[in-house]
């Protein structure tokens, strides 16, 4: 391959995750600019493109990935278009964000308190809490396909929903979001949403909430009900603070993990009929290059 930024071959990926397993990249790349992603993807055949994000909903599979894994890192800039508008980048971390706007006194994410992750990957996964999603706020996203072209979306070419959004094979650079004036009652949703991670295991190695709530019910509380908190399988445990997180207690495999995932939703779907969707991801393939 013919590049100008590094490589690296058999990078472990565990380290870059919050849940802490998982195996290596037989090829890691963090380019720092759209065009030098678009170079090194242009210059692969055929070759499985994963995307990482902050690590911080997802399960590296055990062992090898195969192909290119990219992190968007090192794209996280910010920049102040006109009052209430901004380009972000997609590596740009959704704590950061929440941190530049109240200096900005610029309001509308408080609902995103306390999550961890980037503004990709929150975008991609529409994160959010009490209804509200990161997409809301997104006019525009920009993005790069499996031929190495960036593409930009209007609003209105992509759409999403609970913990969905529609766009898939292609790599979010970044996006241009409107906020709006900071709100005095603005400071009361912070405290709001902040308020509601106090029974989150928030300090434990985890990916977040595993499964999705389904329509009229409390994933957690279901999983609670079943008998869920405390059940191990290896390393990993189901949070006895909120059923719906599993931990890893310190040498948990994604193979442990995704045994238990699946114990979970077995037991839930025995005693209710309820079949529990994951909310946590697994890196796989955004797409194959051409
Ligand atoms: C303690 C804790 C609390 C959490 N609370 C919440 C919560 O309240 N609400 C909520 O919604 N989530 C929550 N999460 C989950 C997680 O933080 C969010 O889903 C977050 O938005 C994931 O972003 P990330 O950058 O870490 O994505 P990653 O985990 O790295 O990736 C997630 C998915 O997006 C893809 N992806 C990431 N970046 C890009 C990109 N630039 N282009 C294309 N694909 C990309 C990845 O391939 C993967 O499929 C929590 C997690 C933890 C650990």
């Amino acid at each position: 391959m013919n590049v100008n930024f590094d490589l690296v071959y058999n990078q472990p990926l565990a380290p870059l995750t919050s849940l802490r397993t998982g195996g290596y990249a037989e090829i890691f790349a963090s380019p720092d600019t759209p065009d030098a992603l678009g170079t090194l993807i242009s210059s692969c055949r055929h070759t499985p493109v994963q995307v990482l994000g902050g690590g911080s909903n997802i399960i590296v599979p055990d062992g090898t990935v195969s192909g290119l894994t990219v992190s968007l890192g090192k794209m996280a800039s910010f920049r102040q278009i006109s009052r209430c508008t901004a380009e972000i980048g997609a590596g740009y971390p959704l704590p950061k964000l929440l941190k530049t706007l109240r200096t900005l006194n610029l309001g509308g994410l408080e609902f995103a308190v306390g999550i961890p992750g980037t503004a990709g990957g929150a975008f991609l996964g529409n994160a959010g809490a009490g209804g509200h999603g990161f997409c809301e706020l997104v006019d525009t996203v920009t993005a790069l396909d499996s031929s190495g072209q960036l593409i930009t979306l209007e609003r209105g070419q992509f759409t999403y929903g609970y913990r969905y959004c529609s766009l898939r094979e292609m790599i979010v650079i970044s996006m241009v979001m409107t906020f709006r004036d900071f709100e005095p009652e603005d400071a009361e949703l912070l405290e709001f949403y902040r308020d509601k991670r106090r029974n989150q295991p928030v300090s434990s190695r985890s990916a977040g909430c595993t499964f999705k709530n389904p329509e009229g019910h409390s994933a957690g509380k279901l999983l609670d009900e079943c008998g869920c908190k405390g059940l191990s399988i290896g390393g990993a445990k189901v949070s006895e603070q909120h059923a719906n997180f599993i931990i890893n207690t310190g040498n948990a495999s994604s193979s442990d993990v995704n045994s238990l995932i699946d114990l979970c939703a077995k037991k839930v779907y025995d005693s209710t009929g309820i079949i529990l969707e994951r909310e946590i991801k697994t890196l796989s393939p955004c797409f194959y290059t051409r």
